[in-house]
Parts: structure tokens; sequence; C-alpha cells
């Protein structure tokens, strides 16, 4: 076996060990072993390496009914720091963060959709140059990586924001450039996949090696993690559920994305609103409906069955292409699920093949404010600990 051989069979190692660390919490070097099929010196080999790097550290010891108790190992969440991104409309928002996704300090920015690129670039390091300056303050804590998420088509093996209807500009080097100013690896990321890596580290997709994400609200999207790794596509492009044509009529209703027929045209809040007004003769937002849903309005019942029926079908298509283990449900239309959760379910039984829909376990991730600061820290997280690894 060749030097380079060796050291990739090393790397492998070494990220299935963190891996498992990870995925289990807590666990002993004799565990790791047996999950892994490693020999017992390789393990301890590997594990020595991670401690001393800083990323895993003992905690305590197992409980035994005899001999001697093995010590428990957990990944050091709060050995480094992380500095995720999220960049939505004229708008900045940079949180410092420990690995667990923790939030040590927030800033914000604006910036206008017309900005130059330029300006753009110095109003962003500007905010990350800006919790650096905290993090001097602790010397021992380091800075691991910048993880950003965005909407659009990104390259991420470049870091290029290649197209968003977020900035006016394309093909913009955001990941290579920022590295530059601060000296920090930079991780770019499409906001939905970001959002799918932090489920899997850190939220409900944690154990899962097989899930999707599908976010819900403005636009509709989906993440695809397969067999543990984030599935981007070819062209970067993987995941845009919301574009799946769902229905071939003559009338069918346009999209944003300028063609017909799509499921964001049917189910996402515009939809809503629409399928509300039609019924009602009222113009409301999707908040108002909600509520109305709440306290038993029939249109905006009627309202979201509808949009649960088409949401039902693309729900379908995805569990007989993916066969995931579960389903998250995520974005700020979460919070509607359980108003569409019975049509949806009557369709997707109905659409599923060998009954694969009674295997999937839906589950509903309400949105907060800070869930997205898990996922772009999830991407430093996944990074760094392989590229460490
Ligand atoms: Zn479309």
């Amino acid at each position: 076996m060749s030097k380079g051989d060796l050291a990739l069979l090393k790397n492998t190692n070494m990220t299935t060990v963190l891996d498992k660390i990870r995925a289990e919490g807590t666990v002993s070097r004799a565990h790791i072993s047996r999950l892994t099929g490693l020999s017992r010196s390789t393990c301890s080999i590997l594990v020595d390496e991670l401690i001393s790097d800083g990323l895993v550290i003992e905690t305590g010891k197992e409980e035994s009914s005899g001999g001697r108790k093995a010590i428990l190992l957990k990944l050091n969440y709060e050995g480094g720091r992380a500095i995720g991104i999220k960049i939505m409309q004229n708008n900045i928002t940079a949180a410092l963060v420990d690995l667990s996704g923790k939030i040590i300090e927030i800033q914000s920015e604006s910036f206008s959709k017309s900005s130059s690129k330029s300006t753009f670039i110095d109003i962003l390091s500007k905010v990350v140059l800006s919790l650096t300056v905290h993090e001097k303050i602790n010397t021992n804590e380091k800075i691991l990586g910048i993880g950003i998420g965005v909407g659009g088509k990104i390259d991420s093996n470049t870091g290029t924001l290649l197209e968003s209807s977020i900035i006016n500009m394309r093909n913009l080097k955001i990941g290579k450039v920022l590295e530059e100013i601060t000296g920090i690896p930079v991780y770019l990321e499409n906001d939905v996949n970001a959002f799918t890596v932090g489920e899997k580290y850190f939220g409900s997709g944690l154990n899962y090696h097989n899930l999707l994400c599908v976010t819900l609200g403005d636009g509709i999207g989906a993440g695809i993690i397969v067999d543990d790794n984030l599935f981007r596509g070819s062209h970067h492009i993987a995941g845009e559920f919301g574009h799946i044509r769902i229905t071939n009529s003559s009338t069918a209703v346009s999209c944003t994305c300028g063609k017909k027929g799509c499921l964001e045209a049917y189910s996402s809040d515009h939809a809503i609103i629409g399928y509300f007004l039609e019924l009602s003769g009222e113009a409301k937002t999707i908040e108002e409906i909600t509520s109305l849903a709440e306290s038993e309005n029939n249109y905006a019942l009627q309202a979201f069955v509808k949009a649960g029926t088409y949401l039902g079908y693309g729900l379908s298509t995805l569990i007989n292409l993916f066969d995931p283990e579960t389903i998250i449900i995520g974005g700020e239309g979460a919070v509607y699920y359980k108003f569409m959760e019975s049509e949806i379910n009557r369709v997707v039984m109905e659409d599923t093949v060998y009954g694969l829909f009674d295997e999937v376990k839906i589950q509903v991730v309400l949105f907060d404010d800070t869930l997205w600061i898990r996922g772009v820290a999830a991407l430093v997280v996944k990074e760094v600990f392989r590229k460490q690894a």
C-alpha cells in the first residue's frame, strides 16, 4: 500500500470514528471498536490523536456491574468556534457559535439588492471581522470555519454563489474572497441544504442515514441525505422539489420560475392565499389564514386541504424515489403543516408503492429564528471534522 493510500485509509477510519462518537453522544473506545469493526489498538491510536487535536474529550466512566470501568468519549463541541452567516433579502446576519451551534454573539448588517460586488463583500467582511475581534479576547478558542447559508444556486466546492434572487449578481466567489480577507476556511451552501445538515447533525435527523428535509413557506425546497451524505447533484440544483410538475392541465398555474404546473404554484404560501381568496372573497396574509384555521374557519381549513392534496402528490414522489427513513418538514410553513396533514396522509397512502408510507416517519420542526444557525454551524462541523480527521 502506498503512503498516499495509507494516509487516505487513516483519514477514512478517523472520520468513521468521529462520526460514531458524534452519533452515539458518549461512547467507550471498546464500543467504537465494536461499532466500526476496527481493532481496539487502531481505535486507541486514532482516539488519542483526536484528543490531542482537541476534537474529542474524555468524559467520565461507563456504568458497569463489575471489572474495570471504561472511559467514555464525546465530541468537544466547545473546543472550537465557528461563524455562521445567513444572507437574506437586504440583510446579513452572522453569529459566533460553538461547534454545537450555541450562540455566543450575533451581529447584523443591511445591504441593498443592487449593491456592487465590492460593496456587498465589504459589508459581509465587516460583519465577520467584528465577530473575530470578539474572539481575540479568548485566545485559546480558535475559529475553525465560516458556514454561510443562502438561497439560490451554489457551487459549494468553489464557494461560489452562481445565481440568487437575493443579490443582483452572478458568479460571486464569496468563499474565496472571504477566506482571503479573514484567513478562515469558508463553507458556502444553499440555505435548504444547510438546514438539512443542521437537522442531520443536531436535530431531528440525528441517527438517520437516509432522510429528506422539506421546507414549506414562500417557496418549497428539499434537502437530501443519502447514506449519511448530502446529495447535491451534478449541477448544484438537486432538491428543487418546488419545481416538480404536478399537473399538466392546460389551465395550470404559472410558477415564479417561469414554468407552469409546479408544486410551488399549488402548495406555497402564495397558493394558499389564492385558495382562501377564491373561497371567501377576502384577501388575507398567510399568518391571518393560519390563525383563522386555528379557530376552525372553514375557508381557511379548505384552503390548507387543497394545498395539502398537491403537497401529498409531491411527497409521494419523494418517498417513491428515495425511500427515506424520515422526512423532516421545516421552513416558515411548518406551522401550518398540521392543517394539511390528514389530507397529505390520505394522498400519500394512496400514491406510494409497496406500502412504503407506513415505514416513513414524518417529523415537523417548527420554524424559529435560530434554527438556521444550527444549520450553518453544522456545515463547519461537518467539514472541520472531516478535514482534520
Ligand atoms: Zn417552478
